[in-house]
């Protein structure tokens, strides 16, 4: 049986008192691009950080590529991109290069040292992501949108097989959003990187997304868009109109 690259059972999460995930169970294979929608405090973030162990579960398990979440060691495979609610200070002392640097650094155990290797893919990363002739700028100088693509080039130095994606748009122009979705859907068409991608913009996902996870504390729906667009039961959570948005490109 070929591993999954992330398995969650049976997901219990409590903030204090009150349960934000009940008994969240789904697995998602390699490969997939999953779209992660639902209403406001739906769990959507709370989901993730459980993935990338920030979260204590009350309950459950989680696998990510085959290895008990307490066991796994190798998050080189996995990029996560936080979500970004907080403008950063302009005095911020790194630069692009550094910040993206640090993704290598930080996965890294002692001695942590960027090698020749680690060197080139921070180049082809500046390349991948069109940034190269921001290299040198302060991180906190730039804008919204390209502060955004270099902490995507932050999560893909590492060549990840994973790439963890909380709203990452929201700070970005119709037009950078636009990019930014190509560029992910290219890394996982041609490098077949497994995507999550939390979004408060079902339609967008609709275009994107070869999966749907709809959240609301417990899974509403997980599958692909085909199940989810010819089922009738949906509409009731999205509308009618809401779900032919999403659904007229699949
Ligand atoms: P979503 O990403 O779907 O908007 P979240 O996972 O951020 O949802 O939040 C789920 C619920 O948990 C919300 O009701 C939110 O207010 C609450 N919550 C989130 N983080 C915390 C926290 N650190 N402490 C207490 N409650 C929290």
């Amino acid at each position: 049986m070929s591993v999954s690259a992330i398995k969650v059972q049976d997901l219990t999460v409590f903030y204090q008192n009150s349960e934000v995930l009940s008994g969240v169970s789904l697995e998602i294979a390699l490969g997939d691009y999953v779209g992660i929608v639902g209403p406001n405090g739906s769990g959507k973030t709370t989901l993730i950080k459980s993935m990338v162990g920030l979260i204590e579960p009350a309950q459950g398990n989680i696998e990510i590529l085959g290895t008990a979440l307490a066991a796994f060691t190798k998050w080189s495979s996995v990029g996560y991109l936080p979500q970004k609610n907080n403008v950063m200070d302009p005095r911020f002392p790194a630069n692009v290069y550094e910040v993206i640097a640090s993704g290598i650094l930080s996965a890294k155990r002692f001695p942590k040292i960027l090698n020749k290797q680690d060197q080139m893919r921070i180049e082809n990363t500046l390349e991948i992501l069109n940034i190269v002739d921001l290299r040198d700028h302060l991180i906190g100088r730039l804008s919204g949108g390209q502060q955004q693509r270099v902490m995507l080039a932050r999560a893909l130095v590492n060549q990840p097989s994973i790439l963890l994606l909380d709203e990452p748009t929201v700070a970005l122009d119709p037009h950078t959003r636009e990019s930014f979705y190509t560029l992910l859907q290219k890394l996982n068409k041609e490098q077949n990187i497994t995507i999550l991608l939390v979004s408060h913009d079902p339609v967008t996902v609709g275009n994107f997304a070869t999966k749907l996870l709809y959240l609301d504390k417990k899974v509403i729906f997980y599958g692909k868009f085909g199940e989810f667009c010819s089922a009738k039961n949906m509409k009731d959570y999205f509308g009618l109109e809401a779900q032919h948005l999403m659904c007229h490109q699949h």
